[in-house]
């Protein structure tokens, strides 16, 4: 069996690779790197790059033609995603990408006509409030409270491992709206503007530098109009919408960058007078990623073609999503290997192969095995929605 791409959607991911070559130069992108950022840029390159990829029509390519899109599948969502990892673009998948999609899904037309055209046109970005001090892998134990006041409602709470929140326009915050109900019932997604009056953040640094807010919600008073589609309907939401977000960080391009330049470092570079890549050991260990790197390409256009043919993915996503992240982290700990005590070296100095990315990924992608649903959880999901197994207790 051979899986093609059609020639549409070869043309569309030439438009796209070219468009990020002009864009990420290697004189743009020394130019821009920030290492306290959660993307390595400086904000202000991630909102040009936002609103750049607006303007080449490349925001909205998957949405229906009604609300500004154009009208194709998720198949050239995934190859947009696929590519700006490839090519190490600021990672925009939650602004462009994964809230539209859930919006579209279910937000009322209100939120549809609000905040669509602003997405398309890279004006606004969102964070991602589903985790609190007390709730991460166990989401649904969350304790931020929103209370009815009026037409309005109150929100009380504090948001953990908040993404960019510093950053962003509007909160995608998951909400306790009646505890008298099953904990999974409760539960409303709202979209809160990040200018509201009761909003404060505090914040950690990463392993690898990066800044981590979390947002603290005091008495935030926020409209009915806020509540994305229905209310106590968030856990259904917020279920697609990681199914959404796993589909489109499930997407190889990251793996196929490192798998490429550990290769071209075997082959560029020699020890004892003999290329690395004559090494039978590395060669080995070289082909064994190569098979999954080819299964994580196959498995994350299964999920999209699933997503382009009117399916929802269940079990899919997660399976796409694990591989992927697994085997990036099996190229992370190879490469460390290979390249010995060179991987300690970090960007800036000229001696560290590719410029310290290497060292960079081993400590920054350690979050792979437990963040947005990490290796444990994931298997969890495979094992009752994919296999049907019984759950753990
Ligand atoms: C870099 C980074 C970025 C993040 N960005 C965001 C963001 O933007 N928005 C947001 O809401 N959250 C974000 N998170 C939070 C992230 O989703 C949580 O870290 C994750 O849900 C795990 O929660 P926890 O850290 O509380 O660990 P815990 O839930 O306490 O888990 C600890 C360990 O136990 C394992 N474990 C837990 N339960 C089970 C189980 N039932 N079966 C098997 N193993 C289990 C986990 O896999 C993990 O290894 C981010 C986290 C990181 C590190």
């Amino acid at each position: 069996m051979r899986f093609n791409f059609t020639d549409e959607e070869e043309t569309f991911r030439q438009k796209v690779c070219q468009f990020l070559v002009r864009e990420m130069s290697p004189k743009s992108v020394d130019a821009h790197r920030d290492s306290r950022e959660g993307n390595g840029y400086t904000e202000e390159f991630t909102k040009s790059f936002r609103k750049e990829l607006a303007q080449h029509g490349l925001i909205g390519v998957g949405w229906p033609k009604e609300y500004g899109g154009q009208g194709k599948n998720m198949i050239f969502e995934a190859i947009l995603s696929d590519e700006m990892e490839y090519h190490g673009a600021p990672s925009t998948g939650r602004a462009i990408s994964y809230i539209p999609a859930s919006i579209l899904a279910y937000g009322t037309e209100y939120q549809k006509s609000h905040f669509l055209p602003q997405i398309a046109s890279g004006d606004i970005d969102f964070f991602l409030g589903y985790s609190e001090p007390e709730a991460g892998s166990d989401l649904a134990s969350l304790k931020t409270r929103a209370v009815a006041d009026g037409d309005d409602f109150i929100i009380t709470g504090e948001k953990a491992f908040s993404s960019d929140a510093h950053h962003a326009d509007y909160g995608w915050v998951a909400v306790r709206t009646d505890p008298d109900l099953p904990r999974h019932k409760g539960i409303s997604l709202f979209i809160v503007d990040m200018n509201s009056p009761g909003i404060s953040m505090g914040g950690f640094n990463t392993i690898s530098g990066w800044y981590h807010p979390t947002v603290t919600f005091d008495q935030v008073r926020v409209s009915r109009s806020s509540v994305l589609g229905e209310i106590n309907m968030g856990w259904y939401y917020i279920m697609g919408a990681i199914d959404y977000e796993r589909a489109v960080i499930g997407t190889p391009g990251m793996l196929l960058r490192s798998f490429d330049r550990l290769i071209e470092y075997c082959k560029s570079t020699k020890r004892q007078g003999k290329y690395i890549i004559e090494d039978p050991v590395i060669r080995q260990k070289l082909a064994r990623i190569y098979a999954d790197v080819e299964a994580s390409r196959l498995m994350s256009y299964w999920v999209a073609s699933m997503h382009a043919r009117g399916h929802q993915p269940q079990h899919e996503t997660g399976l796409a999503f694990l591989v992927k992240r697994e085997t990036v982290r099996e190229i992370d700990e190879v490469a460390i290997d290979i390249l010995g005590p060179l991987a300690q070296l970090q960007r800036g100095d000229p001696s560290a192969p590719f410029d310290g990315e290497f060292e960079h990924n081993y400590f920054d992608r350690l979050f792979f095995h437990f963040a947005a649903g990490g290796f444990d959880i994931s298997r969890n999901v495979i094992a009752s929605r994919g296999l049907g197994l019984p759950r753990g207790t």
